[in-house]
Formats: structure tokens, sequence, C-alpha cells
């Protein structure tokens, strides 16, 4: 198959704002794909080269694409930085350099989607030194072939910013009406894409076998869960309601989710957002030397601590791990525990559907007692049944430096991908001195003014509405910002920059200087939520016309690195949270 389909594909999705065009374009490109690429054409519609899980991540500089675009078409650097000054995206350069080439190629060989994939993965691969000319030079025999269109999307995948607007329930929508004829499939498809990450993959098996193929999908160990997700209640009783009888009260840790995977000697470390981190903590790798076990994949809450007494400091401490190099100063300069909450897969069998007690008493077999190692403890819990003693227990884990507390449901299995009343968080101080926090995705700005000169100004934010798929805005926040970390903010933000508002934003008529791709995830704080005809977050639902707004919103200095864009509080959790404030 040419790669020319899908840049001309890539080109009228670019365009597409609808989620249900995005999805007819999807189905006729996956129809003409051959059956054994069509991994390959999803994870590039994605605008990777393999799972998340993989990291087969290109991160090439700008540099080495200009200098590139130079060696192809006969234009000077200086003419090309010029011309990226003034357009600003570098794909948008090379259609344009590439239409006005000074020079032309002898010989063109005819890119295919195989070869324009290998390359890109060798791209990714190749390190050490003489990297950057090996690089250079593959991206250079990759552009001499291209027409300007392909060029363009070949830039753009080199950087990673495709930018598409494709969400996963999009691409498993279309997935499911190409190979089965029935978008009510997506169920089945769902499940196995929670248990296996890759919809590559389960593209690739629909394509050649059934859905029977896809229902025996298992758990793999190396191979992450998309993790299990909880509500939000704002007071016990709404916990109490949710269970009948005893429930399980955790400590709710501020630190950073890891699902870990053993098997003998090996240890590997998933973030939740399905990174691996193994390379990040040798500590905590080092620690599961000594817990004997044929294999297991547990899920726990990694948090750095202060080493003279023990006490847990904040997640943005932890983000110091978060380090390619030097990672033995930082790992003695950071030190971290591991508190584990969950165990999904022990001694070759899938744990998930059994229940959390049950689940509880293994993790307790395999780590309690016998303490083997003080970098891996059992996240704290006690049963609670009564509204006093989840408030008593939420004291305690406040005082302990903990966000509040999780309650679970006991009898509840592990729900892989999903968020409901199995798991619900309760965050806020009873004293109502502390506001509960929400975190937010950036989805525009305004320029700033002023000191902000060259920064963002005020950031529009927006939940996420779970069920629709799709970001509906919430408010305008331009305070709590330093001038640091709105340097930092503006450094990414930048990185998502798209032309027009993205398909899976519901703005109403709100005009911004810029609109981002859904991807930077901001925690807020906000004294209350008020009606407005201006956003569109649960709009319609109170009153015709108006949505949720936050009132005062402040940016508390922590930006969510471990959240996706759909982790972001949605329209649902928004929509309680202003309810219970009428009560
Ligand atoms: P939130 O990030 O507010 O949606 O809360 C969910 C997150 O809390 C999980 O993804 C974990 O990272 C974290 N967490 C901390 N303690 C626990 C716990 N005991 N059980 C489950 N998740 C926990």
């Amino acid at each position: 198959m040419n790669f020319l389909e899908l840049a001309e594909t890539f080109a009228i999705m670019e365009k597409t704002t609808s989620r249900l065009e995005l999805t007819d374009h999807l189905v006729l490109i996956l129809k003409k794909t051959p059956s054994d690429i069509v991994d390959k054409i999803v994870y590039l519609i994605q605008g990777k080269l393999g799972p998340d899980y993989e990291s087969s991540e290109l991160g090439i500089a700008e540099k080495l694409i200009i200098k590139s675009l130079s060696l192809v078409s006969g234009h000077s650097l200086n003419e090309i930085q010029n011309k990226y000054s003034v357009i600003g995206d570098l794909g948008e350069v090379a259609y344009n350099i590439l239409t006005n080439k000074i020079q032309t190629t002898l010989v063109h060989q005819l890119l295919t989607i195989e070869n324009v994939f290998e390359t890109l993965l060798k791209i990714a691969k190749v390190s050490g030194t003489g990297s950057l000319d090996i690089k250079l030079r593959f991206i250079v025999s990759l552009l001499n072939n291209s027409s300007n269109l392909e060029a363009k999307f070949i830039v753009k995948l080199i950087l990673g910013n495709l930018r598409l607007g494709i969400a996963d329930f999009t691409l498993l929508d279309a997935i499911a009406l190409t190979f089965t004829g029935d978008k009510k499939n997506r169920r089945i498809l769902e499940r196995a894409y929670n248990v296996s990450s890759d919809l590559g993959k389960i593209a690739l098996i629909l394509s050649k076998g059934s859905i029977e193929d896809i229902q025996s999908i298992s758990i793999s160990l190396f191979i992450p869960i998309r993790p299990m997700l909880a509500e939000r209640v704002s007071n016990p009783s709404e916990a109490l309601e949710k269970i009948n009888g005893v429930a399980l009260a955790e400590f709710k840790i501020d630190g950073e989710r890891i699902q870990i995977h053993k098997k003998g000697k090996r240890v590997e470390l998933f973030t939740r957002s399905l990174e691996n981190v193994t390379s990040n903590f040798p500590d905590i790798i080092k620690a599961f030397d000594n817990i004997e076990t044929k294999d297991l994949i547990a899920e726990g809450e990694v948090v750095a601590i202060n080493p003279e007494n023990n006490k847990y400091l904040p997640f943005q401490s932890l983000m110091r791990r978060r380090r390619k190099y030097n990672i033995q100063e930082i790992t003695a300069a950071y030190p971290v525990i591991l508190n584990l909450f969950d165990l999904l897969y022990y001694n070759g069998s899938d744990k998930t559907h059994v229940t959390l007690l049950e689940r509880r008493k293994l993790l307790a077999k395999l780590f309690g007692k016998q303490k083997k190692s003080d970098k891996i403890k059992l996240i704290d819990q006690i049963n609670v049944s009564r509204i006093e003693e989840i408030e008593i227990y939420t004291e305690k884990a406040l005082k302990n430096g903990c966000e509040g507390i999780m309650i679970k449901n006991p009898g509840s299995q592990y729900r892989a991908g999903a968020r409901e009343w199995a798991w619900m968080k309760l965050k806020k101080e009873y004293s109502g001195e502390v506001t509960d926090s929400v975190d937010l995705v950036v989805v525009g700005a305004l320029h700033g003014k002023g000191r902000r000169v060259g920064k963002y100004g005020a950031l529009l934010l927006a939940s996420y509405d779970a069920e629709r798929d799709v970001f509906c805005t919430i408010c305008k926040v331009g305070t709590g910002f330093t001038d640091n970390t709105l340097l930092t903010i503006t450094d990414k933000l930048n990185k998502h920059v798209i032309k027009h508002k993205h398909p899976r934003v519901e703005s109403g008529n709100t005009k911004m200087d810029t609109w981002f791709e859904p991807k930077i995830v901001l925690e807020i704080i906000s004294p209350e939520i008020t009606l407005s005809p201006v956003y569109t977050t649960a709009i319609d639902r109170i009153k015709p016309e108006y949505g949720l707004a936050l009132r005062f919103p402040k940016f508390t200095g922590k930006i969510r690195e471990d959240k996706s864009a759909e982790d972001a509080t949605t329209v649902k959790e928004i929509f309680e949270i202003y309810r219970d404030q009428l009560k």
C-alpha cells in the first residue's frame, strides 16, 4: 500500500472537526489496508510506532529536520529557519519547500507504508555515537522519495506532532465497524484493549480472525493493563450508600501509580499512562529481588519520602526521579517507597476476577508480615462501616501527608480501564478549610500581556465527558502561576498547538488566540462552581444554555504529568460536586 494514500487521508482528517466524519474516514482507510499491515496503519494514525508501553519514540530535534530539508531541497538552513518562523509548523514548511524545490532527485522510489514504518522505526531505535548522522541519512532518504504531501506528514510523524484529534474511542468504533460491521462490538474490543493496551494488535487480530479471537485476549506479563479508576465522593455517607455493609478504606497517597510486572528476576514498572519507567526506579527493582514468587502483576503508589523522618513528600519531589541521566545520583537524593494496594496476577493466573478482599489477602501473604524490604509496603488499610470511622480515618490520612482516602468495595473485581463505584476517592477535608482540587485539560489560551508577553496569559480549561469522549470548557485560569511554572507550561503547550479548535473540544462561542490538542493536565482549586452561559461543562443539564464554571480558579502549581487528558476530572464529577454544594 502506498504511503501517499495514508497521507491523503491524513490531509482530509486534519480538516475534519466532526467525530462521526473522522470515523468514516478511518473506516475507509482501514478497509483499503491489506490485513498484514493493519497494525502499522493503526499506529501511524495514532502518531506512534507501537503501543505506548514499547516506547519506540522518535523524539527527533527540529534542527535535524531543518538540516534534512535543506539537504533535500537545496534551500539554505537560514531560508528554512525563516520559513519556519513565519509558518510555525515544520510539516507545513516541508510541504511548502518540496513544492518549490530548487534541486530535483533523479531516481524516485515509491514510498510504501511498510518502508516508511520500518525507516521510522530505525530512526527511533538507532542510538550511540554517530547516531545523529544515521538518523539524518534515514530522514533524507524518506524526504528524497516524498511528494510534498508525504513529506508534510513524514515530518509530522517524526516530530510527534501529527495531531489528528483521533481518540482511542473513535479508533475503536472505526475498527469495530470495519471488521465486524457493527459499532456495538466496540464493547468487546474495549475490554481487550483494557487488558492489552494495544489497538494495533486488536485491529490486526480482527482483520485476520474473528471477534472470538478478541474475546480470548487475556492479561499477559510485561504488557501493562489499563488501570481501574475511582469515582469521586464528597462525604462519607455518600460512600457508605454505595456499599452495603463494610467497606475497605485506604490511605490515598499523593504519589505516582505504578504497575509492577515480575517474572523470576525480571521486573518492569509502568505508569498509569502505560509508560515504561523501569529505569527510573532501580531501588524499587532491587527491592523485588527479595520477593520470592514465580510471577506477579501488582499495583501501588510510589511516593518520595523525607529520609530523615520517612514522611511522604509532595508529588513534585517524585517527578525529579523522571530523568534520563544521572539516575544513580537522583535515586540516592530522592528516596522513594512503594505502597502496594492491589494484585492482578499471581502464580500464572489472572486474579482480576477474584474479590478485592481475596486479592488483598494474597498481597498480605506475599508482602505483609515478615517485612522483606523497607522499600515495599502494603498500603495502610482498615475496615469501615460507620461515618465516624471514615471521618477519623480521613483525619489520620491527612495528618500522615495523604491527599485523602480511598473507599473500596471489598467484594469487587478488578475492572481494567473502568471508572466505577467499586472504588471511591474522598479527598475533601471535613473542616472545610481545604477545597477539593480538580484536574483539568488545557484546550486553548490567550496571549500574555505586560510581564507575560511571549508566554500565555490565561488558559482555557476543560473537563472530560467520558460518555461522549469530548472535552467541555469550564473556566479560564490566569492565577497561581509563577514566572517559572508559566514558562514550563508555555513550553509544554507549544508542542501541542493546533490551527483550529480541536474536534473533541466543545467550547461554544469562546474565542481564543491559540488552540491546543488536549494533552496537558493541570491541578486547579476553586472555592465554588457556578452556572455560566459561557462554558459547556454539563450544558443544559441544570438550566437551558447554561453550563458549569469554576469561580476564581487557581493553579495549584502541579502539572499532572501522570495523567492523560482522558484522566481529567469528568463532567459527571463536576456536576456531582455542584449538586453537593447545593445540599
Ligand atoms: P485521582 O488521581 O484523583 O483520580 O485518584 C486516583 C489515583 O489515586 C490512582 O490512580 C492512584 O495513583 C492514586 N492512589 C493513591 N492511593 C491509592 C489507593 N490506596 N488505591 C488506589 N489508588 C490510589
